[in-house]
């Protein structure tokens, strides 16, 4: 089974072609060199350019896999989260395509997305599994028992871990995505500087990244001239420490032996690594989704849509954009 999925919920315009979850081709085009020097996205002009540029991705991936759109059997496209007039595009273009080639159309929720762009590297992957999805909008340990439903442990409480990310690249004045940035400079650095890790105490599984930023913020007030690298990897570590501690903790007390991460922090490496380590030491599997496919890609509507595709969960062609969708639908 072949499906075509657009994404375009924020400020990248991705198509990809996947066959029984096998990837054929996922390209992505971001946007962010645009919306930098207005130091955030600007809605109006991230939907217009998604509307430049889907054409030409989707004629791309027909040109990489070698088929026809007559090939396609199903055209899913991400239905929310996200901006509404971006995520319009896609829905238009996939609805588009399905009605002319009287094929079925998938709308997709874009955070069961992040979570299936794990079975593109773990295609065994099977509930009950532990998600922590940590992305620019979303911090949430979840309990994952049937394949379309989720049930929430532990949120943050204000900012996203992505989120956090940024913030701090700002202040350290390194650029944006922060996340890879941060990554890098602390790779030059060493976390001799102790962040807090809020909220520790036991069976409490929210997060807090306010108080981070905040005080990072003030350590540089006070240590003008500090090195950048240090307080990178010092920040850096404070985040995925805080991730990690209360993820495995999750899993433990709810006798899960699986942990699955989602979202575009499930990039970093620091994260990667110290979760190797601790599902090592605890008996617990861990599993990633391909390092380009945490952040904002099409493989993962795709491989999200197979899903429902497997058991005809087709979706009406009246399916809107939904800009506030949550994790209970899917
Ligand atoms: P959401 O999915 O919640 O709607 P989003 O789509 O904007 O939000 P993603 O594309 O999943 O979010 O992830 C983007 C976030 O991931 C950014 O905040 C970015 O800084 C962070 N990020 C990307 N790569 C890394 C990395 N290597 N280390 C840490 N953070 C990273
Ligand atoms: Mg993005
Ligand atoms: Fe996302």
């Amino acid at each position: 089974m072949k499906i075509l999925a657009i994404e375009s919920s924020c400020d990248e315009t991705a198509v990809a072609i996947v066959e029984d979850g096998h990837v054929l081709s996922s390209l992505v085009s971001s946007q962010i060199d645009i919306h930098k020097k207005y130091g955030g996205v600007v809605p109006e002009i991230a939907s217009r350019k998604h509307l430049e540029i889907v054409d030409r991705l989707v004629l791309q991936a027909m040109e990489e896999t070698d088929l026809t759109l007559e090939e396609i059997d199903i055209f899913a496209a991400t239905m929310g989260p996200g901006l509404v007039g971006s995520l319009l595009i896609g829905l238009s273009v996939a609805k588009g395509l399905a009605i002319s080639l009287n094929r079925p159309f998938i709308g997709v929720n874009h955070l069961y997305g992040h979570v299936y762009a794990n079975l593109i590297s773990y295609p065994e992957l099977r509930q009950p599994f532990i998600v922590l999805l940590v992305s620019g909008g979303h911090t949430e340990i979840l309990l994952m028992e049937e394949w379309n439903t989720v049930e929430m442990v532990g949120k943050t409480r204000d900012d996203a871990a992505g989120e956090a990310f940024d913030k701090i690249s700002r202040l350290l004045g390194l650029g944006y995505p922060g996340g890879p940035e941060i990554e890098k400079a602390a790779r030059g650095g060493s976390p001799i500087y102790s962040f807090p890790r809020p909220l520790q105490e036991k069976g409490n599984y929210d997060f807090s990244f306010s108080g981070l930023k905040t005080s990072v913020l003030y350590f540089l007030q006070r240590n003008p001239g500090v090195s950048v690298e240090d307080v990178a990897a010092s920040a850096q570590e404070a985040i995925v420490d805080s991730l990690v501690t209360k993820t495995f903790d999750a899993a433990q007390n709810l006798a899960v032996d699986k942990i699955a991460f989602a979202g575009g922090v499930a990039a970093n490496f620091l994260l990667r690594e110290r979760a190797i380590e601790m599902a090592s030491k605890r008996g617990i599997r861990v599993f990633f989704p391909p390092i380009d496919m945490c952040t904002d890609n099409a493989a993962m509507i795709a491989v999200a849509a197979y899903e429902k595709a497997k058991r005809r969960l087709y979706s009406p062609l009246s399916t809107n954009a939904v800009p506030y969708l949550s994790l209970d639908v899917f």
